[in-house]
């Protein structure tokens, strides 16, 4: 009666351990797909990784919010406060973004406590006196990205990008895709 109390006990263990790996396994599977981060340059990926860690390691925790992005869908985005209704969210057409080919991460502070996505530049909330924001680009400025906020003329916070020093265009003809960049 012991021995199989025991055996039982070992066997519910089992079950909860391989129930916790699919889930973990179906969060990573469904964050890859909802922000497309499937699509990423593999050294963008461990890098996006890395800032994950390290803004961690600042009491810093951070969500990326948007990954590689389709010709198509850009095209779509660029339509919104054009020819559709809604406020401008970028100036690039498809195939003119460093998101389009799988080389830019978009991140935004994360509070776990009220469950919520922070775009506030000014927010401090591991209370070191310095801005959360600023934190995270230091450290992905070290990590070799660039920041859209350090662009001239319209500054994009959220985003991250690492270029190889490929230019759009480079990136663009080598493609070979059907979009014209008109
Ligand atoms: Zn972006």
């Amino acid at each position: 009666m012991q021995k199989n109390r025991k055996i039982l006990m070992i066997i519910i263990v089992l079950i909860f351990i391989v129930i916790l790996g699919v889930m973990g396994w179906l969060y990573v599977a469904f964050n890859e797909m909802k922000y497309n981060l499937k699509g990423l340059h593999p050294t963008v990926k461990q890098s996006m990784e890395q800032l994950i860690k390290k803004s961690k390691q600042r009491g810093i925790e951070i969500r990326i919010t948007e990954g590689f992005r389709s010709i198509n869908k850009q095209n779509q985005l660029y339509q919104l406060g054009r020819s559709k209704p809604g406020a401008i969210v970028t100036y690039a057409k498809g195939g003119q973004s460093y998101h389009n080919y799988g080389l830019a991460i978009d991140f935004a502070i994360y509070d776990p406590k009220r469950r919520k996505i922070i775009w506030d530049l000014a927010y401090d909330g591991n209370q070191n006196g310095k801005s959360d924001w600023m934190e995270v680009v230091t450290e992905a400025k070290k990590l070799g990205f660039d920041w859209g906020g350090d662009w001239q003329g319209f500054k994009d916070t959220p985003h991250l990008e690492m270029t190889f020093g490929q230019t759009i265009w480079e990136l663009y003809i080598q493609t070979k895709t059907v979009h014209a960049l008109k």
